[in-house]
């Protein structure tokens, strides 16, 4: 069977970005048709300036939504990174197979380090390793299948090139993994810079629905949402990005394809009207199931505890093999 791997980072409130990029086909897809683990990743929360008690309830909340959002404890496994050892204990020996020069070349790194200095941070040394221990949490559960948003590609084929460069040396360890994508809302834009990603960690949150959001402020962010000075509703993604977001969101609330549904609309006002009324209306289940959910910490615990004795038991030969296979 399929086996698959993927996370979400505690470092902010989720997004639709998270939801539609990801989340989404986790629930509807990934964890019907494979052996499927999801993790809230909370090493990866550390990787810059922190706060403790927010981190632990961002890591709550994040679990909670993920349950709200269709995780099913009976068809796939929810837990939390940092309760599963095999996941530092596997990326020591990854970095000890990864060059400085490969992770100092990776994307995210440049730019969140980059972020880190204008903002007169120092630079902490899990930013530049942080890769790697992506690399553990995907090869330690035999992964195939990696479902991510765009964004996360260079970290995925990085992971392979590991897996393949340990498995030529020491032997035969690991499954290759890949990565999946959904086939519209990869890369779901802020609303207010269509030019860069809506990711949950920026600060003022300007241009970012977060899956939390009431309905009012759902429909107020996204009749804001920069459009371009034409009035043409076109997809085009590279002249007219405000328009093409919009138009893929709408497409992924409603399984349409973004360039059919832009013949449809003759003025940008009513694509944004029916892109809040549909952002409305998917967030809507989640949001009910996930005030619920969190009135009964008690029962999320219990999945996550189960899950990560799930996860355990799935890690544990993977990462005593890797052991084994590297001479320890
Ligand atoms: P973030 O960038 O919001 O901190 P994470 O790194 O926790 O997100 O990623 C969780 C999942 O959500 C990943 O699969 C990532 O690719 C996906 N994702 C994050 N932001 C977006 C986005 N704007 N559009 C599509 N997918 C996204």
């Amino acid at each position: 069977m399929t086996r698959t791997f993927s996370g979400i980072k505690p470092t902010g409130h989720l997004t639709l970005g998270n939801y539609l990029g990801a989340v989404r086909r986790w629930v509807e897809v990934d964890q019907h048709r494979s052996d499927a683990l999801f993790s809230v990743v909370d090493l990866h929360a550390l990787t810059v300036e922190h706060d403790p008690a927010r981190v632990r309830r961002l890591t709550r909340q994040a679990a909670t939504l993920l349950l709200a959002a269709g995780l099913d404890p009976d068809l796939c496994t929810v837990f939390v990174q940092s309760h599963v050892d095999e996941h530092t204990r596997l990326s020591y020996l990854l970095e000890c197979t990864a060059t400085d020069g490969e992770l100092r070349r990776m994307i995210q790194y440049k730019e969140k380090s980059a972020e880190a200095r204008a903002s007169g941070e120092s630079v902490r040394f899990s930013l530049l390793s942080y890769p790697v221990l992506m690399a553990a949490d995907i090869l330690a559960y035999g992964t195939d299948e990696v479902p991510v948003g765009e964004d996360q590609t260079q970290h995925v084929e990085l992971t392979r090139d590991l897996a393949v460069r340990f498995n030529q040396r020491y032997g035969h360890t690991f499954a290759i993994p890949k990565a999946t994508r959904p086939p519209v809302a990869a890369r779901v834009m802020n609303l207010q810079d269509p030019t860069s990603k809506m990711g949950k960690s920026h600060d003022s949150g300007a241009g970012i629905v977060y899956l939390l959001d009431e309905p009012d402020v759902v429909r107020k962010k996204v009749m804001r949402a920069v459009t371009d000075s034409g009035s043409e509703v076109a997809y085009d993604r590279e002249n007219s990005p405000g328009v093409a977001n919009l138009l893929e969101i709408l497409a992924a609330c409603g399984n349409a394809d973004p360039g059919e549904l832009a013949g449809a609309y003759a003025s940008y006002g009513a694509l944004k009207k029916d892109t809040a009324d549909a952002v409305v209306e998917v967030l809507r289940p989640l949001r009910e199931r996930h005030a619920v959910l969190a009135a009964d910490p008690g029962q999320v615990d219990a999945v996550l505890k189960e899950g990560a004795e799930r996860a355990r038991e799935r890690a544990r030969p993977v990462v005593d093999a890797a052991y084994r296979a590297i001479g320890l």
